[in-house]
């Protein structure tokens, strides 16, 4: 049987990394049975849910490249649906009307020490229930469920879970609003959309075993369900806001690509079995398997993206970057060819780990150094060093055939005649050059930027160092 899954995201927030996980292994799963991947969008909320917030899921969906199979389900258009099941639940006596108030609740649980509703109004008469209806009476409706016995289902990744009976109370399926409860929006979505898989977070097991009640006492086949591990931050708190950027986007502005970051979240959890952890998406597909998810939660660790991240950059065509960087900045490398972009990203891209760090790496082949790094000024530039730059300065000035190898040749017979060590003379070559004193090949950066500017670079720093 082909999969049909879905992801059922409440738009009270943008999409953050527990939720593009949860819908990244939903994707993985169905793809690698060749079944399907829905989105539901679970809106009921009216007050806290936002257009705004449910088209910033939708995009962020759309830039990791979790695409979905059908039109996106909304809840908010689908209230007759949950009408005509509560209807039908009331009308075979496994759903009825509470007109239990706040108060006389409150007293209860006071006096039970207990949050467990005790089904005061289950066995009541349709006449006494007629009455309350006739005076207007508000209501709550609840399912009557089962006084004995148990429910258990098989978690694909957390094994058989059990619940007895007992544990479970009469809980509300609709408000006294006559709005519908999530327990029971979500298990008639799941039907009529042919859900055959539920995978979400272990934050809901606890509301499994009564949306199993709920699906028998519809008459409904049960889904098959696997709870994902939690996912925490450093200091094993569950990730959230308060661990910094926790939102998709932040990771898009900050320069990550979907592909890595995909390939870290996928490790959230999950592994391939093997050592190669850096993985396109369509290896994943391949090797993903939810019986190898963990129970255990998973560390959110930033050190660890960035080093996947890093690992993608590197293995990515060039152009393929440069058109990623133009996605975040449309002026980058604007001053010069295309061919020099290509170059500048050659030398760069298995230096940084996201695309904004490429950029800023990427500075001083566009751009003289208008300043340089303190630091290194102070440890690198000191008496004599001015003397030995204007020396490697005459010796460029008569270079014609300005070229990688030829520039290390004559710059390392120079240092080996005057006995000066590279620290010496590079060091301060590269400040002057790169207004830095990391980065690739010096000589292969000179060569890229060219001669004229190389001159311009080195004078500049003389005069001002
Ligand atoms: N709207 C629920 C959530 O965001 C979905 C739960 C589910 O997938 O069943 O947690």
């Amino acid at each position: 049987m082909n999969p049909r899954v879905r992801f059922a995201p409440s738009p009270t927030g943008q999409l953050h990394i527990g939720g593009a996980r949860t819908a990244l292994f939903n994707y993985l799963f169905t793809h690698h049975n060749q079944g399907q991947f829905l989105i539901r969008i679970e809106d009921t909320d009216l007050e806290r849910s936002k257009q705004e917030f449910t088209n910033q899921i939708c995009e962020s969906m759309k830039w990791l490249g979790l695409t979905w199979d059908e039109d996106i389900v909304f809840q908010s258009e689908r209230t007759s649906q949950y009408r005509i099941a509560i209807e039908s639940l009331l009308d075979c006596g496994d759903a009825y009307r509470c007109f239990a108030t706040k108060d006389e609740l409150d007293k209860i649980r006071k006096e039970t020490k207990s949050f467990s509703y005790p089904g005061i109004w289950r066995k009541r008469s349709d006449i006494e229930i007629q009455s309350e209806i006739e005076k207007g009476n508000p209501f709550t409706i609840r399912l009557k469920t089962p006084e004995s016995g148990e429910t258990s289902f098989d978690d694909l990744i957390y094994g058989t879970i059990k619940v007895e009976h007992l544990e479970i109370d009469d809980f509300i399926i609709a408000r006294s609003d006559g709005s519908p409860v999530y327990n029971l929006t979500n298990v008639v979505d799941d039907n009529d959309m042919g859900i055959t898989h539920v995978i979400r977070g272990e934050d809901h097991i606890s509301n499994t075993p009564k949306q199993i009640l709920m699906y028998k006492a519809l008459g409904w086949d049960v889904p098959t369900f696997a709870h994902l591990p939690m996912i925490l931050g450093q200091d094993k708190k569950r990730l959230s806001k308060r661990h910094g950027a926790t939102g998709v986007q932040s990771y898009r502005d900050d320069g990550f690509q979907p592909e890595a970051l995909l390939n870290y979240l996928s490790l959230l959890g999950w592994n391939p079995g093997t050592e190669e952890e850096v993985m396109s998406l369509h290896e994943i597909i391949e090797k993903f398997e939810l019986s190898k998810v963990h129970k255990k939660s998973a560390v959110f660790d930033e050190k660890k993206l960035n080093w996947i991240s890093g690992q993608h950059l590197a293995m990515q065509s060039n152009n393929t970057i440069i058109s990623d960087i133009k996605l975040i900045n449309d002026t980058w490398g604007n001053s010069e060819s295309h061919e020099y972009c290509l170059n500048v990203i050659d030398l760069i891209k298995s230096r940084s780990k996201s695309l904004v760090e490429l950029m800023e790496q990427s500075n001083y082949y566009f751009n003289d150094p208008n300043e340089f790094d303190e630091k290194s000024v102070r440890k690198i530039w000191k008496d004599g060093t001015k003397d030995i730059v204007e020396s490697v300065r005459l010796i460029l000035e008569t270079i014609d055939n300005w070229e990688n190898k030829f520039l290390e040749e004559k710059l390392k017979s120079f240092m080996e005649e005057r006995e000066l060590g590279f620290g010496k003379v590079m060091k301060p070559v590269r400040l002057a050059i790169c207004g830095t004193v990391n980065g690739p090949s010096l000589f292969a950066i000179m060569d890229l930027v060219g001669k004229d500017v190389c001159l311009r670079r080195i004078n500049y720093a003389i005069d001002t160092l």
